[in-house]
């Protein structure tokens, strides 16, 4: 009897000791009714979207909310990303994430100005974990709805994750952000693929896309033809999905795809990390998207795509048919709320072979690059190299070089396909001809399909004769010199009385490094200036805490770019 009690005394000191996670029952974070104007993981550009976009009406302020008792973890400002965000960690184990502000609370303003003013730097990402230090209670006023970092109109971006991993979660599959919706996915179009082999690397080659209708109750291809096709072969649907009363597109949460009614791939967005979320450039066919603005999810995945959103995928998602009779592929798409949209059409085997498929390649054109391994290619020229698993599949790298351009200090070298995705980033090493005088100022440019050059920085190598940048793309690349200091524009003239005004702003450009640091200064002291990278504006709101009113104030402005040249505004204010 004395044993069992003492084993059932251990067994509540267990229970008791590991913290049980407490339930937490969400409220919304904005008072007004919810409108979506992005969902869960839609796709963007290198990235699957990690919360919810909600509308604030467009216009900047509208309360926001905790949405469950907890404490502030972290305050990240930023002139790009989320600008001004606010995480909060609730009891059950979950955080909450507010993007784009366009202010805090007095309690969490005064928190992060201190912290900015001590490290003099509008830019601050302040981790906090002692939960006393601001603790939040649901339903209190956090913040306002804003604009700030790489938003394009004023809106919330939402997001509840797991603290321990901090993987986002599909807050509308889980029902935390309630949106009434009864329309089903839209599909713009569908596209059959098969995978060319020269030698033993395959290269992904689009064979036929095609419009599709609604026909009954499911979509076909627009008169309803049979795809023939090659081996192997795989699908790519290009959907949307809608809500009611809501112009917004949204992305499809998951989709399931059939051969003659048997399942061979499936994928559902309802959480990712942010270290996988760049594999989205092999989610979809990425060729199609830098070519024609086409994103269409594939039903093939590859060797280096580690995506963990697949399930129950045959074969990587490849079929392979052995006879020349019609097979019927049919997919399934649905949406966050469970609106179905089913697309069926029909393949079969082609009679010829590929004729793309050939067992020769020029090894002086080419050269195999395999995903899993790393990669180098060198000449007196030029260096790359990539690291293991920068591919999703292997690839035949090319290297390029044409004439030396005017403004340009080497020749325009194409590195690889500008088609073929990369997942990590590229070093590139670029062996300019130039005067030594000039190599302080050089960076290494990318050169688009306009001829547009666009800087991606440099360091030189401890004999300065190679500038190395990492870059995220396969393309054209050159070196240029930017020896133009940036510019410094007042919103007001020089000597103004501003004592009608609650913010005094500036603007400020640079022509091709970019603005690298910007610091503000009233009466010889460092101001915090907010700054708004798309907007190309440093704002100081007036604060009568640390400038004295109704005076004459010195400003100055000093704004340096990627190069080192600097910028310097001198001006008088009264306030
Ligand atoms: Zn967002």
């Amino acid at each position: 009897m004395r044993k069992l009690l003492n084993v059932l005394l251990f067994l509540f000191i267990i229970h008791a000791a590991v913290a049980q996670p407490v339930e937490v029952d969400y409220r919304k974070p904005l008072n007004t009714s919810i409108s979506l104007s992005a969902n869960f993981a839609e796709m963007r550009s290198n990235h699957f979207h990690s919360g919810v976009d909600l509308k604030v009406g467009g216009v900047v302020g509208a309360k926001l909310y905790a949405v469950a008792d907890g404490y502030i973890s972290r305050i990240n400002v930023s002139p790009f990303g989320y600008g001004k965000a606010v995480y909060i960690n609730h009891p059950n184990g979950e955080t909450s994430v507010y993007g784009h502000l366009d202010g805090f609370n007095e309690k969490i303003r005064k928190y992060i100005e201190a912290v900015q003013y001590k490290l003099q730097s509008f830019r601050v990402d302040e981790t906090i974990d002692d939960p006393d230090v601001l603790p939040v209670k649901k339903g209190e006023v956090i913040g306002f709805a804003g604009n700030s970092g790489s938003s394009f109109g004023a809106h919330l971006h939402f997001e509840i994750r797991k603290t321990h991993n901090q993987v986002p979660t599909n807050v509308v599959t889980r029902d935390i952000i309630r949106v009434m919706d009864n329309v089903p996915p839209n599909i713009h179009s569908m596209a059959v693929f098969t995978l060319d082999s020269t030698f033993s690397i395959t290269t992904p080659r689009l064979l036929k896309s095609a419009k599709v209708m609604k026909k009954g109750d499911v979509w076909v291809p627009e008169g309803n033809t049979t795809f023939e096709v090659y081996n192997p072969v795989y699908f790519g649907v290009y959907a949307n999905d809608y809500q009611p009363n809501n112009r917004s597109k949204f992305g499809i949460n998951h989709m399931t795809a059939y051969i003659d009614s048997v399942a061979f791939f499936a994928y559902t967005l309802d959480e990712f990390t942010f270290e996988e979320t760049r594999y989205i450039n092999s989610f979809i066919a990425y060729e199609e998207l830098v070519k024609n603005n086409r994103s269409y999810v594939k039903t093939f995945v590859e060797d280096g795509n580690r995506l963990s959103v697949y399930k129950n995928v045959v074969n990587n998602g490849l079929i392979v048919l052995n006879d020349t009779l019609e097979h019927t592929v049919r997919m399934d798409l649905f949406d966050d709320s469970g609106n179905k949209t089913v697309l069926v059409f029909k393949v079969k085997k082609a009679k010829e072979l590929n004729p793309h498929n050939n067992n020769l390649f020029d090894p002086e054109k080419f050269r195999p690059a395999l995903w899993n391994m790393h990669f180098n290619c060198e000449n007196e020229g030029i260096k790359v190299y990539l690291s293991e698993e920068s591919l999703y599949s292997n690839m035949l790298f090319t290297l390029d070089s044409s004439a030396v351009n005017t403004g340009f200090y080497t020749p325009v070298w194409t590195i690889g396909n500008f088609a073929t995705p990369l997942h990590k980033h590229m070093a590139i090493s670029l062996k300019p001809d130039m005067p030594e005088p000039l190599k302080k100022r050089a960076v290494i440019v990318r050169i688009n399909a306009n001829g547009k050059a666009s800087s991606v920085g440099g360091t030189w190598d401890e004999e300065k004769n190679f500038i190395m940048a990492n870059v995220a793309e396969f393309g054209s690349y050159s070196v240029a010199v930017d020896s133009i200091p940036p510019t410094i524009k007042l919103a007001f003239k020089k000597g103004a009385d501003m004592r009608v005004h609650k913010s005094l702003t500036v603007t400020i450009a640079d022509n091709l490094s970019g603005i690298d640091t910007y610091n503000g200064y009233i009466d010889d002291e460092w101001a915090l200036f907010d700054y708004d990278a798309k907007t190309r504006s440093l704002t100081y709101r007036f604060d009568a805490a640390r400038i004295k009113k109704g005076q004459r104030h010195r400003l100055k402005v000093v704004v340096e770019d990627g190069c080192k040249n600097s910028a310097t505004l001198d001006a008088e204010f009264i306030w």
